[in-house]
């Protein structure tokens, strides 16, 4: 009997990535998808340099500096901009070939990863597939997919979950998704204006009680780029009422003010959650991604995190695919990813926010005023860029056991 594939569901990122690195291995995949193309998605679009080293092999990360812009500095700064605390990558340019931040929205990532994945694997992947329950027995699961008003039913080896916050197949495992939504929604917004002749870095965070915001040039269609904004908005309010000039011009003059109106070109909002499953793994069937953990995008880590799982999960899963090591090797996949998510991500994403917020005033210049010193100082901006990079954690939790 030939061996059975493996199912992947979900061609977000981690999908995508998962597909390929098993496909590199020769391993057979089938990647099932729901909606009939890739998703446009704004949401990610900052990518730190161990995501970027992971990547490399996978000639992925060189077809992203064909278009991502390189952020060498990134700053913490008050509203008006009289507190800048300005941290420089290149103080970490002996650990990394990437001593930077590229800036690339995730829907120029997903068709790269795609292509690849075409052209170097034999990996089958079927969109309009969506993946609506499976069944696990002891040498396979029945996976259950609709597809053209249709079900079918394939026979996996394994399964893998990169199918989003919303994950069915962490619904069917019925997992505790541990945490908490913010009560506020995040409200994004894009605009040409050149935040840069203001001295805004190309990633910028603004600390305030109330209008805090987080500033990033992206690449859009080239030369000038576009600066893409995100802050807070009211809760209890309608998308809609979110989305109204009305709401989102006096947010972007707070931000940066100036004599003439924003002229936005992309807007959207989102829920935002910090959420971590109990685990990563029933028999079978595994997740990954933002199916497994969800933080809020400040610090920039989330898909960041979803290639670090599935990288951490195609090495371990091939390995027992081939029968080279017992299954319970996929028990350290959920070890050390749940680490990281726990002890990196999600303490990180929720400290960034809440810098950033921080109510009493004193405090707030207090800390700015920390945060200067330390990205003066090179050897605490050195260790603060090792954390905020996602070096120092992701070397921690890969050397869990
Ligand atoms: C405002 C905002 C900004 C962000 N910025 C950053 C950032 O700068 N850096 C960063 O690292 N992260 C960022 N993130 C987080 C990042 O967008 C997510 O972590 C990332 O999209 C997760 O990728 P994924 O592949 O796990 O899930 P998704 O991107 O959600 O992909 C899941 C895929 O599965 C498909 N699917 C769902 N259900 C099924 C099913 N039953 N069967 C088959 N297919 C299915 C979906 O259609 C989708 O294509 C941000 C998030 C937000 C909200």
């Amino acid at each position: 009997m030939p061996a059975l594939p493996v199912v992947v569901a979900g061609a977000g990122p981690t999908g995508l990535m998962c597909a390929l690195a098993l496909g590199r291995q020769g391993i057979p995949v089938i990647l099932l998808e729901g909606e009939p193309a890739l998703a446009h998605d704004l949401r990610a679009g900052t990518f730190h340099p161990p995501t970027l080293e992971l990547m490399a092999p996978y000639g992925i990360t060189a077809r992203m500096h064909e278009t991502g812009l390189e952020v060498r500095h990134w700053q913490i700064r008050d509203l008006g901009g009289e507190f800048v605390a300005q941290f420089d990558l290149g103080r970490i340019a002996n650990v990394t070939p990437y001593p930077y931040r590229l800036h690339l929205e995730q829907h120029r990532l997903t068709p790269i990863q795609l292509d690849i994945l075409r052209r170097e694997t034999d990996a089958e992947v079927r969109f309009g597939h969506q993946v609506t329950g499976f069944v696990q027995h002891a040498d396979r699961v029945d996976v259950e997919v609709t597809a053209d008003g249709g079900t079918e039913t394939i026979a996996a080896s394994w399964l893998i979950g990169a199918d989003g916050g919303r994950s069915t197949v962490r619904k069917v495992l019925d997992i505790e998704f541990e945490g908490f939504t913010w009560p506020e929604q995040f409200v994004v917004a894009s605009t040409q204006y050149d935040f840069a002749q203001h001295g805004f870095a190309m990633n910028s965070y603004i600390s305030d009680p109330v209008n805090w915001a987080a500033v990033f040039k992206m690449p859009h269609e080239g030369p000038p780029g576009i600066w893409r904004t995100v802050f807070p908005g009211a809760s209890g309010l309608s998308d809609e009422a979110l989305l109204a000039p009305e709401a989102i011009e006096p947010a972007m003059q707070t931000i940066l003010p100036r004599a003439a109106a924003y002229e936005i070109r992309y807007k959207s909002v989102y829920r935002v959650h910090q959420r971590v499953a109990k685990t990563f793994r029933v028999g079978r069937v595994l997740i990954a991604g933002d199916a497994a953990h969800l933080n809020n995008p400040m610090g920039g880590l989330g898909l960041n995190s979803g290639i670090h799982d599935a990288v951490n999960l195609a090495d371990k899963l091939g390995r027992v695919w081939r029968g080279e090591a017992e299954d319970g090797l996929l028990d350290r996949y959920v070890r050390q990813r749940r680490s990281a998510t726990i002890e990196q991500v999600q303490a990180m994403s929720i400290r960034n926010k809440r810098l950033l917020e921080e109510r009493d005033p004193k405090v707030q210049r207090e800390r700015l005023t920390e945060l200067i010193a330390t990205a003066a100082d090179p050897a605490r901006a050195r260790t603060y860029l090792l954390e905020s990079s996602m070096i120092a954690g992701l070397k921690r939790a890969n050397e869990a056991s």
